[in-house]
């Protein structure tokens, strides 16, 4: 595309669309395309506060500007494929992509308010063995439009309770994706888009570290999360191939390193996997090594899924665990898992690849 917001070409069909851009890029293309400066604003509104999918809805825009705008510009939506309820109520939506994959979110119901887990790839290239998304193609990263629509839509489709926190823990590694995943973090965050607070979006990842210094140096306040998961390079290589690129030193180094916003810690996660990571050594050894980092530790007992290796350890194992890192002074939440009947659970998420 040539010509006025050509800059802003970012998907199939040559047109920009609005969910990739920042409200201020918004703005800056509008002003090229030579429309009313109060343009921006009310189309951000329709797209943000009332989910609308078309310029024709927009009914305090005239009807020249309705026209002109669907020529030029694309909103960006993605189509609700199958939508799974589980029997604790946790959500599993399967999401069709412009080019036929398939992507999946899923929504975790608490007191007043929704939490989303929002999928950053179509598949995983991390290799973790314990992981079903892992255990298929890696195919594609989503743009950001595609991760900024997972939560629009779940906000237009459950509309009496919202969605407050974001996590990026669905399919996919977010610091490989890592431009897309800021730019939609930015797009959350903005109170003319999503206005979620910072505090509420938590980006999750393997343990990629020059990704994860990156993202501390964007000092967005966000929170952050690192999938442990072992206590040893023997075992966290054989469990994650991303260590043998940046063994557990340097990611922990990167951890302490990581300037964090006042009273806010990391959290680290830990898969338990029966006779393989779940002893009270490696208790012993997770207390030790995460000494002096401000975090928190998230237990999550294995989730299984059709051929996956491993299994959970007994409810007993799992609390002794949390009990050594209890004494040690952690706060170590069991995460047991929520819609776990319909494959909704962590590490169980794979689209229909
Ligand atoms: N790639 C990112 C985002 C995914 S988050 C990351 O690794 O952090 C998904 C979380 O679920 C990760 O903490 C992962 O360690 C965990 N997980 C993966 N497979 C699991 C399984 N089968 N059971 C329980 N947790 C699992």
């Amino acid at each position: 595309m040539e010509g006025p917001g050509a800059e802003f070409v970012s998907s199939s069909g040559g047109l920009p669309v609005l969910k990739d851009l920042l409200p201020q890029e918004v703005k800056e293309l509008f002003d090229s395309f030579g429309l009313k400066t109060y343009r921006s604003a009310q189309v951000l509104k329709w797209i943000y506060g009332r989910k609308a999918l078309s310029f024709e809805e927009m009914t305090d825009v005239s009807k020249e500007d309705r026209a002109f705008l669907a020529q030029r510009c694309l909103i960006g939506e993605l189509e609700l494929l199958r939508r799974q309820v589980a029997s604790d109520g946790t959500e599993k939506w399967l999401l069709g992509l412009e080019d036929g994959l398939t992507v999946e979110t899923v929504i975790i119901w608490e007191e007043d308010h929704l939490t989303q887990c929002v999928s950053a790839q179509v598949g995983c290239s991390m290799g973790c063995k314990f992981c079903r998304t892992a255990s298929l193609p890696a195919r594609r990263n989503l743009r950001t439009w595609e991760i900024v629509e997972q939560v629009v839509m779940a906000r237009r489709l459950i509309q009496n309770t919202p969605v407050r926190n974001v996590v990026f823990m669905g399919m996919g590694e977010p610091l490989a994706n890592y431009e897309a995943v800021l730019r939609a973090v930015r797009i959350m965050l903005d109170p003319r888009a999503l206005d979620i607070s910072k505090r509420r979006i938590t980006i999750s990842t393997c343990g990629l570290v020059p990704e994860l210094r990156r993202l501390g140096q964007e000092s967005l306040g966000i929170s952050i999360a690192v999938s442990l998961n072992a206590t040893t390079d023997e075992q966290r290589n054989f469990l994650m191939p991303i260590n043998r690129k940046y063994p557990l030193s340097e990611l922990l180094r990167a951890c302490r390193e990581l300037p964090l916003a006042p009273r806010n810690r990391i959290t680290f996660e830990y898969v338990l996997l029966k006779g393989v990571n779940d002893s009270l050594e490696d208790a012993k050894r997770l207390a030790k090594l995460l000494r002096g980092i401000p975090c928190k530790v998230n237990l999550i007992p294995h989730n299984p899924y059709p051929g996956s290796p491993f299994e959970r350890p007994s409810e007993e194992k799992i609390v002794a665990f949390q009990r050594v890192l209890a004494e040690s002074g952690y706060t170590a939440p069991i995460r047991w898992s929520h819609g776990e009947d319909i494959l909704a659970a962590c590490g169980q998420l794979a689209g229909d690849i």
